[in-house]
């Protein structure tokens, strides 16, 4: 689990196998989203026992499995060393979305966030991270099955994707293999806090997937308050990698700005100004905004905005010939919409602190 087809060969041929073995065995992985060499029963018996000694078909152990009231589900799974990795498959009727981690927890101490507050716990290897999707998947279609709408995969779940860069991109590379699980770049989104040196990097990968920036502010005074990050690297700096990336698109492509709204501290019509000035200062002209209704939990200080302020400030991008979209929050009451990932064992979320599955009526 992990290695891509070509380090599977070699691995093959260092046992003295042939090539096609590793070609059954990656299919057995990645198409039939078998988690034991045992189960592939196309192998020889002795080869099938020699792998189960030597390696690993299966690095996740799942825990939990939560179904929201809106048909979201998370996942909860642990490494071999304990720590938690959740996932969540949110269905839709044109297509499918899995939502995966990155890393167990995270550094990133984003004020209005619950992943914040575990803290980072390590960075998720290859292997973990295709092993949630191919998970998932089977948690929802059965060993194997069919998934009637194909896939499209976000790395918004635990942890900041750009911090394990490396891990990253090779999952995505094995997870494109149109001998596995044949998801292409263009059906992945990599949604980073900002880590600018790495967005610049990302430019340069030549089959990369699709882009997003959490921003959440258009100021470095609010931005660092909620993002602590900033400080790090502040907007002008983030917007000049923003443009330089933006740059490498092809004509019809676009990246996104995230945009969490919170009651009263960056919803109001000052704030929506001030991101349309931003966005125009810096010539950003292929960028959406997705505005994120706020989801609350009881450990965060922060709101969502008001369903008419949301109205409003996405009316006044708009008016600045912004697109701007507001994302319905999924799986509210099970923990698993944006922000709310904490390796909770809880399938219900306390519905008398606000934390309700309906949608915030937009
Ligand atoms: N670390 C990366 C990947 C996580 S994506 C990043 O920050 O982009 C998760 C998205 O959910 C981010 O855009 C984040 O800003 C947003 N988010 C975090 N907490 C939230 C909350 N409580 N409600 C709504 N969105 C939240």
């Amino acid at each position: 689990m992990g290695l891509t087809r070509e380090e599977l060969v070699e691995y093959f041929a260092q046992m003295g196998e042939p090539r096609y073995r590793a070609d059954q065995v990656f299919r057995g992985l990645y198409q039939r989203r078998l988690r034991s060499f045992e189960e592939m029963t196309d192998l020889p018996k002795a080869l099938r026992e020699r792998l189960s000694q030597a390696a690993s078909a299966s690095k996740l152990t799942v825990e939990s499995s939560f179904t929201s009231v809106d048909g979201t589900r998370r996942v909860l799974m642990r490494t071999g060393d304990g720590h938690p990795v959740e996932t969540v498959f949110i269905p839709s009727e044109g297509r499918d979305t899995i939502c995966f981690s990155s890393q167990s927890g995270c550094p990133l101490k984003c004020d209005f966030c619950l992943t914040a507050k575990l803290g980072l716990l390590r960075n998720l290897t290859p292997g973990e991270i295709i092993e949630q999707i191919v998970v998932v998947l089977n948690d929802v279609y059965g060993v194997g099955g069919e998934t009637p709408h194909g896939t499209n995969l976000v790395a918004m779940g635990e942890g900041e994707p750009f911090l394990n860069f490396e891990n990253l991109i090779k999952s995505l590379q094995i997870m494109s293999d149109e001998e596995g699980l044949h998801i292409v770049p263009g059906r992945v989104t990599v949604s980073t806090a900002g880590i600018v040196p790495k967005i610049y990097e990302f430019a340069k990968l030549e089959r990369r997937p699709n882009l997003a920036i959490s921003l959440s502010a258009a100021n470095d005074k609010l931005r660092d308050k909620l993002m602590p990050i900033n400080r790090r690297w502040p907007i002008s700096d983030l917007m000049k990698a923003a443009k330089a990336f933006e740059r490498t698109l092809k004509r019809g492509e676009r990246f996104t700005f995230e945009y969490v709204l919170l009651g009263g501290v960056n919803d109001s019509d000052r704030d929506a100004a001030e991101l349309a000035a931003m966005i125009r200062e810096h010539r950003l002209n292929k960028v959406k905004v997705n505005l994120i209704p706020h989801n609350p939990a009881e450990q965060l200080d922060y709101f969502p905005s008001e369903p008419e302020q949301v109205k409003r400030f996405k009316a006044a991008l708009e008016a600045e010939g912004i697109s701007a979209y507001v994302r319905t929050p999924r799986g509210r009451d099970i923990y698993a919409a944006c922000g709310q990932l904490a390796a909770k064992s809880v399938a219900v979320a306390s519905i008398a602190a606000g934390i309700v599955a309906e949608p915030a009526g937009i």
